[in-house]
């Protein structure tokens, strides 16, 4: 396989970091607060199945997956005694995944909730179910104005156990207002509903983002946390900033060829660079087939010896070319080169790297390609 070959580009992952992340976050929250790991695309493109056998050593209470597919891979790895949060709607065709693997869906419409109890009542089944309502994200869940019709449908469904109750936020990472107003809407929806005791249920709203205005006075009981696990903290103002997080996901290359280039010379598809002076280059083993975003084209750095060196023209399916004049001694053919992460006195933080190309940190770690193997520390 791929392993017997020297690697080109590659992604680092600190799982012991992981683990401490989680302690860390899970100390800075009430010991209620039940610990929803969101483990969607890949456990946010650091594999699935290694990410989520650590967390199951380190204490969390649920996971979180996108749909029944994911789901199954955690129960393959061994996670049997675990509950299963699918975030994402489940379709139809979909369904007889949930009795499979005995996992908890989210319910947003009265269709979904009729179509479930019909399934569960002809497989002598009670499915545990969350319900979701929309206070302002517009995405999945009921609207919170129509959110009775759903507790009522759930009420009439002999075969679905309520097991929780969530909203998720629309711009929690700097709209606290807003942020406040879905809070609001949340519970107003929730202590509507006279036949529920939330205490029993899961109640949950808090993404990482979320945590910028978690109050310890709420009913909630439970956070889902994808990002902040990761050890990324995007939000400088966020109490969360305080928590003692470290990334734990680093993207490196290596050098190819080092060449030099008279002033003038343009570089790359397009001649979107053109040389200011006479120049050294070097041209990297990695490019948009691996997941360096070709928006980084002609835009931010990449480490070398722990300096930053600037890339150079369109980054390109393989191979993306990086200004090494200024370096002393220069590089050579093979050394290794740091695109996020730590590299001796420098530093490129994935948050950095996604501005740098317009996006999210989300963006660029489910970007990550199948080509880069994933190495676990
Ligand atoms: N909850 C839901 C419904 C989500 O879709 C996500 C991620 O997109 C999360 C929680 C976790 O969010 P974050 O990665 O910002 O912590």
């Amino acid at each position: 396989g791929i392993d017997q070959f020297p690697r080109r580009c590659w992604a680092e992952i600190d799982l012991a970091a992981l683990e401490r992340n989680l302690i860390a976050i899970k100390a800075a929250l009430p010991p209620h607060i039940r610990y929803i790991a969101v483990v969607k695309a890949d456990a946010y493109g650091h594999g699935m199945n290694q990410t989520v056998a650590r967390l199951m050593q380190a204490g969390i209470d649920m996971y979180g997956v996108a749909n029944v597919a994911e789901a199954a891979t955690i129960r393959e790895i061994g996670g049997s005694g675990w509950s299963i949060l699918v975030l994402g709607a489940t379709l139809q065709d979909e369904a007889p995944f949930l009795f499979e693997y005995d996992l908890t869906p989210t319910l947003s419409t009265v269709e979904e909730v009729a179509f479930l109890d019909r399934m569960a009542a002809e497989r002598g089944a009670t499915l545990k179910v969350h319900l979701k309502i929309d206070t302002g994200m517009g995405r999945l869940g009921i609207w919170h104005e129509n959110a009775n019709t759903l507790f009522e449908a759930l009420k009439a469904a002999s075969h679905l156990q309520l097991d929780g109750i969530y909203t998720h936020f629309a711009h929690a990472e700097t709209d606290v207002e807003f942020t406040e107003r879905q809070r609001r809407r949340f519970m107003t929806a929730i202590a509507a509903v006279d036949w529920i005791q939330p205490e029993k249920l899961l109640i949950h709203a808090d993404n990482s983002a979320g945590l910028t205005s978690f109050s310890r006075e709420s009913a909630y009981n439970a956070v889902r946390i994808g990002l902040l696990q990761f050890g990324i903290t995007p939000y400088a103002q966020s109490l969360f900033a305080k928590v003692p997080t470290t990334p734990i996901f680093s993207f490196k290359t290596r050098i190819a060829i080092v060449k030099d280039l008279p002033a003038g010379t343009e570089i790359s598809y397009g001649r979107t660079c053109r040389l200011k002076r006479p120049s050294k280059i070097a041209i990297l083993c990695a490019g948009y087939g691996d997941g360096i975003p070709r928006a980084l084209s002609n835009k931010g750095f990449a480490l070398i010896q722990g300096q930053r060196c600037p890339y150079l023209g369109r980054v390109t399916m393989d191979q993306t070319i990086i200004d090494v004049t200024d370096l002393d001694p220069l590089p050579r053919a093979g050394d290794e080169v740091c695109l996020i992460g730590t590299q001796n006195d420098g530093e490129i933080k994935i948050e950095q790297f996604a501005r740098w190309a317009g996006t999210i940190s989300w963006e660029i770690l489910c970007s990550i390609t199948k080509r880069v193997p994933r190495i676990y520390k």
